[in-house]
């Protein structure tokens, strides 16, 4: 393969994440990357701040994953998994079947985080047409969420923010009620849950599941919420006789602090869980797709009870084994529990080096909860100009929408650490405000 990379022909032919190919913008060519280090075509090398979108929680070039990959690779690559098994597949559920809360006992391996959302959302419905209620077809979710780019996944997105406006019709018409609004550290109200009633109470016949990412919502705005309201919602939806789903894709595997972010209703002595939880990015340590819905003895029972007799979904790529022997690797890493004290401190120095921020004069909110720090911004900031800001610091940080934001990997040292925060006050105390930018929500 030729190094030098070829910017010419990526602008001309190659989509990127959320961009346009009338105008470009400018993407940085990445030789390789080691730990927390990004290296450039140019030599250049820059500390990453985004995990690549969460994913790459122990840092680039792992040499477990890698070893874990490599004799996978040799051994097994693909194969398919209609009526074919194999031990990487066998041994990654286990594995998450015992980490994950007790009820959630039946593991679905898919592609991608979208796919783990459709495969959620097409699981509730079919249990319920097998439990008889056929007409519970809707799904209620929160606004300023995000599940994902595919048609059902943006369904459930912010309808605001999110695309539902732009595909019209093509996107199926969904319940919704106002975000979590009592912040993670605030004592909840429960009242805040009244809307949420008014709604179960008017349209839980026709209404299959809620879905939402539990305490963190992330494309949809980087909100930390009460876990407060998640104890609520679960009654609420054991009273009305609806579904829950979490959707833990960017915040499983310790982001927040917790293994999961539905463990910090610890906090109020129980742990709510899911009829079936989402689960992805982060899987792998970043390494490669891979997403899984795990589901309930309860949810398998009645979805194998439906007309149908089987659960409808069975992608080409699905139980890719040299996928699974990667996130095996990485919950192995995950299990010699380094992560706690390295996610603890990493949340302790964010509090102490972005707090000044907050008296920047176009900075609205400064927060931070496990190993993600966010400074909000006034306004839509210039994704473009700051990448170029951040990359000329020597960092690896991508902003969108009004908010810089990083969530470093786990492994990452103080000293670079320090060098993010600084970055991320550098930018924010200079930035210039623009409002130029596209006004729907992307994680782009
Ligand atoms: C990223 C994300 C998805 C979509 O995952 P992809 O792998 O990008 O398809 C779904 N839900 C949440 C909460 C996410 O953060």
């Amino acid at each position: 393969m030729n190094n030098s990379i070829d910017f010419e022909f990526d602008k001309q032919h190659i989509w990127h994440p959320y961009t346009s190919m009338n105008n470009a913008l400018p993407a940085f060519g990445v030789a390789s990357a080691k730990e927390c280090l990004l290296t450039l075509d140019d030599g250049r090398q820059l500390i990453d701040g985004t995990s690549s979108w969460w994913a790459c929680v122990h840092g680039y070039s792992h040499p477990t994953i890698i070893q874990a990959m490599q004799h996978q690779l040799s051994t097994l690559s693909h194969v398919m998994f209609g009526g074919i098994t194999h031990q990487p597949a066998i041994e990654l559920s286990k594995k998450l079947v015992a980490i994950t809360s007790p009820k959630l006992t039946k593991v679905f391996l898919a592609d991608s985080g979208s796919i783990a959302v459709e495969v959620a959302l097409k699981m509730a419905l079919q249990y319920w047409q097998g439990r008889n209620q056929p007409q519970k077809q809707r799904i209620l979710t929160v606004k300023s969420g995000y599940h994902g780019d595919t048609f059902a996944a943006m369904s459930v997105c912010d309808p605001e923010g999110g695309m539902h406006t732009m595909f019209g019709d093509s996107v199926t018409q969904h319940e919704f009620v106002s975000a979590p609004q009592t912040k993670f550290d605030q004592t909840f109200d429960t009242s805040e849950l009244d809307e949420m009633r008014a709604k179960l109470e008017s349209k839980h016949h026709t209404i299959a599941a809620i879905i939402l990412e539990p305490v963190l919502q992330g494309a949809g705005g980087m909100r930390f919420y009460s876990p407060e309201y998640l104890i609520g919602l679960r009654k609420l939806c054991d009273e009305f006789n609806v579904l829950l789903i979490l959707d833990e894709i960017a915040t499983g595997f310790g982001r927040t602090g917790k293994l999961f972010a539905y463990e910090h209703t610890q906090r109020h002595d129980q742990i709510v869980e899911a009829d079936i939880l989402c689960l992805g990015k982060a899987l792998t340590g970043g390494y490669i797709s891979l997403a899984v819905t795990m589901c309930s003895d309860e949810v398998a029972k009645g979805i194998s009870d439906s007309p149908a007799g089987v659960f409808m979904h069975g992608p080409t790529f699905m139980g890719n084994p040299l996928a699974c022997a990667a996130a095996c690797a990485s919950l192995d890493l995950l299990a010699e529990n380094e992560w706690q004290a390295q996610v603890s401190a990493i949340e302790s120095q964010l509090n102490d080096e972005l707090a000044e921020a907050i008296h920047f004069p176009e900075v609205k909110d400064v927060r931070v909860l496990g190993a993600i720090g966010v400074i909000e911004m006034n306004s839509t900031v210039n994704t473009a100009e700051l990448q170029q800001q951040f990359v000329d610091l020597g960092v690896w940080i991508r902003p969108f929408s009004n908010l810089i934001y990083i969530m470093p990997p786990y492994v990452i040292s103080k000293e670079q650490l320090s060098q993010l925060t600084s970055a991320m006050k550098t930018v924010a105390k200079n930035i210039i405000v623009s409002d130029h930018q596209a006004s729907f929500i992307s994680h782009g």
